[in-house]
């Protein structure tokens, strides 16, 4: 959903949000990872005079990826509640660009807006790709796969580790002799 700047009222705008999640390309092509279904929540928009806007908001999605242990197919429901601040103009903050940039630094994590439409996929994905950051599991205790031939421990020992959870490539090894 498209919203143009000029449009936010001073008191604000408070919307309820529902995205399909199939058309938040931009996060299956950068973040490898799909959305399942549609993206919930709820922004609260503030305008701070004509430059900044406010934004509240609270999001539940799903999201489809894979376990970075096992490499199985999971689907995680994710929820996320953030504020951020946005310059609604690249060139709106006002003093020197120096001044600017050093307020960027220190004080706000702002996105500049452009084309004075704000634009809610993007705010969408950003928190998405925050939510998701770190590494998914299916669960916590999972095994992973065998380093040597790629089985997946969760299913049972391959037969480069035993049962007895000695590795029989270097049981081997133990085994030669030097001569
Ligand atoms: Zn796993
Ligand atoms: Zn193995």
């Amino acid at each position: 959903m498209k919203i143009k700047i000029d449009e936010i009222p001073l008191e604000g705008l408070s919307l309820d949000i529902s995205e399909e999640g199939s058309s938040l390309a931009a996060i299956k092509d950068t973040l490898g990872f799909t959305v399942i279904g549609t993206v919930d929540g709820h922004l609260e928009i503030g305008k701070v005079g004509a430059e900044f806007a406010i934004i509240d908001g609270n999001l539940t999605a799903t999201i489809a990826t894979e376990c970075s242990r096992c490499l199985r197919p999971i689907e995680t429901e994710h929820s996320i509640v953030f504020k951020e601040t946005l310059l609604l103009s690249a060139d709106g903050a006002g003093g020197g660009e120096g001044k600017e940039r050093e307020l960027s630094i220190h004080d706000m994590d702002y996105t500049v807006m452009e084309e004075g439409e704000l634009d809610t996929a993007d705010i969408i994905s950003a928190q998405i790709a925050e939510m998701v950051s770190g590494k998914p599991l299916c669960k916590e205790s999972c095994k992973g796969l065998c380093h040597g031939c790629g089985k997946d421990l969760n299913e049972g020992l391959c037969y480069c580790v035993g049962p007895d959870g000695i590795d029989k490539r270097f049981a081997k090894l133990k085994g030669l002799k030097l001569k």
